[in-house]
């Protein structure tokens, strides 16, 4: 494809592991296929989840494994930019606080998204007439969900996705002050400033796409094509973590596995490779079909080989 350009998208909330280096894997792949561009872009703005060294030791993993970039951002340093763009928005200051909209709920809520209902719309002139009634806390922003806001995408990977924003979300936070841009709004603005044509990431984000389809047409742009691939997941069924063992890319390296290994795992996790065989990435370029990577989790038995 002409003019493809995908993205890597770390945050810096704790180590790279398998599951990340995946998809990774995946998106630099469908990338360098069609001899597209990769822009790295550190998520950084999860005060207070991100950790002190994450960023660059992610950097380091992904260098280690081969990953290149033609691009690289840091979110944290365009704070000017979502800025811009939340102006550009129909969105309302909301003095409410999280046990305010839990209680709020009408029924309960499968996962972490609350529904709002739009308690606050309509009520604050200002953000500063907001933030004086709620002191000492700072009011966020929220987005003005049009009642009809069912979002249909075909994910290029997940196939087609139905979400009634207004239903699931309802006005759902865009910033957590003027200058306090959330993801949502941070990764719109950026996948449309940076020329993303394709997002490739884990499939917990497939919930999280129609919102951003939302903001990017309220913008004035269009929204890349999305890539949502199944996450890796540990014998209980629930995504990586401490419990499972240390998959941490960089545990690897620190126990003299060799960057090929790692990669001929997840390779083999894709159905790229027959066996679990030393593999470089590059030698995956233009050998890395979609279709057979397994529609369902992949369970990490606790061993590369
Ligand atoms: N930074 C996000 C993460 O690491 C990914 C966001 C995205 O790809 O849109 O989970």
């Amino acid at each position: 494809m002409i003019g493809y350009t995908g993205r890597l998208a770390p945050s810096p909330t704790g180590a790279l592991h398998l599951g990340n280096a995946r998809t990774f894997m995946v998106a630099w792949l469908r990338a360098r296929s069609c001899g597209g561009k990769i822009v790295f872009r550190m998520e950084d703005l999860d005060h207070p989840r991100d950790k002190p060294g994450a960023a660059a030791a992610a950097v380091e993993d992904l260098r280690w494994l081969g990953f290149d970039w033609d691009e690289e951002y840091v979110q944290s340093r365009r704070r000017n930019v979502y800025r811009a763009a939340l102006a550009q928005l129909d969105a309302y200051p909301c003095v409410c606080s999280r046990s305010d909209v839990e209680r709020a709920q009408s029924a309960p809520h499968a996962g972490e998204q609350l529904h709002y209902p739009g308690t606050c719309r309509g009520r604050f002139p200002t953000w500063a007439a907001a933030a004086k009634a709620c002191a000492p806390r700072i009011p966020c922003w929220r987005f003005r969900v049009p009642r009809d806001a069912t979002v249909e995408f075909n994910d290029v990977f997940a196939g087609r996705y139905v979400q009634d924003v207004w239903r699931t979300l309802g006005d759902f936070p865009l910033a957590r002050d003027p200058d306090g841009a959330g993801y949502t709004l941070a990764a719109t603005v950026d996948d449309a400033l940076m020329g993303v044509t394709e997002a490739v990431r884990g499939d917990d984000l497939l919930p999280a796409t129609p919102p951003q389809i939302l903001v990017a047409k309220a913008l004035g742009r269009t929204p890349p094509a999305y890539c949502h691939v199944p996450l890796v997941v540990g014998p209980d069924g629930r995504r990586l973590a401490k419990r499972h063992g240390d998959t941490r890319i960089a545990s690897f390296r620190e126990a003299g596995v060799k960057p090929e290994a790692v990669l001929g795992w997840l390779a083999w996790t894709c159905g790229w490779n027959a066996k679990k065989e030393p593999t470089r990435l590059k030698s995956l370029v233009g050998r890395c079909p979609l279709n057979t990577i397994p529609r369902e989790a992949v369970v990490w038995g606790g061993s590369l080989t």
